[in-house]
């Protein structure tokens, strides 16, 4: 059965898409089936894959409307190493769209039990916002993977995360939980980082991933490659960091 986890946190800028396309390369790297489903109207994960989201003949849009199976819409990226469920500014109508129909936070989740046994992984990279798009996204996922980046007001985001994630286990999706928390863009020169960092670790326990991400320019370029970093500059500090994380992922897998 394929691990299905939204990578989310309500803030934008954080870290989520970086985090996405860094783990599935990571995780294709330690020779994982991955795919990568692309929940953000922006199409950033897409572009940040390989797969240039203007030219998508078929989208997570089409999936969610149900005209099109994720075998059908999902590109294999041959840079990347990993399938790709891409997404573009169509996607932002899809939000009005499911209102009427049936079923409507529940259409990615009977989409991706039909693909479950082709990936070992399924990562979500969701929007900003708590929309039916990241609603679909968590009632899908057995999990949720966290970016975030360890600044003053970081706590206090979290705050509404959680309880987000609460309601969704409790009314939609029991097999929901938080998979942990992963800090990113972390510079320990910066005090203040240090502390909020020793602060996550005392309220959130082994919630918090053992690895870290540094801030590193090398992750913030390659999107401009169309690839993620851990393709674009596998040496880089950045890169090393999202493939050590993969792998502490997968080791994780038999605890949860
Ligand atoms: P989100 O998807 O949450 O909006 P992004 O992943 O797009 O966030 O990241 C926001 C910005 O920060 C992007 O310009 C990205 O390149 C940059 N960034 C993300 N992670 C790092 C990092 N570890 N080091 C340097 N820049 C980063
Ligand atoms: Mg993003």
């Amino acid at each position: 059965m394929a691990k299905i986890f939204c990578v989310a946190n309500q803030k934008g800028g954080v870290g989520k898409t970086t985090s996405a396309v860094n783990l599935a390369a990571g995780l294709a790297k330690v020779g994982q089936r991955v795919l990568l489903v692309d929940l953000d109207p922006q199409g950033n994960a897409t572009m940040g894959s390989g797969v240039d989201k203007r030219q998508l003949v078929l989208s997570v849009y089409d999936v969610l409307l149900e005209s099109a199976s994720i075998k059908e819409a999902a590109t294999f990226s041959e840079k990347c190493g990993y399938h790709v469920l891409g997404a573009n500014r169509e996607l932002a109508g899809a939000e009005v769209e499911l209102v009427d129909l049936e079923r409507r936070d529940q259409r990615l989740k009977l989409a991706l039990d039909v693909a479950d046994s082709d990936f070992d992984f399924v990562l979500i990279d969701c929007p900003p916002s708590l929309s039916m798009l990241t609603l679909n996204g968590l009632c899908a996922a057995n999990g949720v993977i966290v970016p975030m980046q360890c600044e003053y007001f970081a706590l206090e985001g979290l705050t509404d995360l959680v309880n987000t994630i609460k309601q969704v286990h409790a009314n939609l999706n029991p097999d929901l939980k938080i998979i942990g928390l992963l800090r990113v863009m972390f510079d320990p020169r910066i005090t203040l980082q240090q502390q909020v960092s020793e602060q996550l670790k005392a309220h959130f326990g082994d919630k918090v991933f053992n690895t870290v991400i540094p801030r590193n320019v090398r992750l913030a370029e390659a999107p401009s490659y169309g690839l993620p970093g851990v393709v674009f500059d596998p040496s880089a500090k950045g890169s090393q960091a999202f493939v050590e994380f993969a792998k502490e992922l997968v080791q994780r897998i038999p605890t949860l």
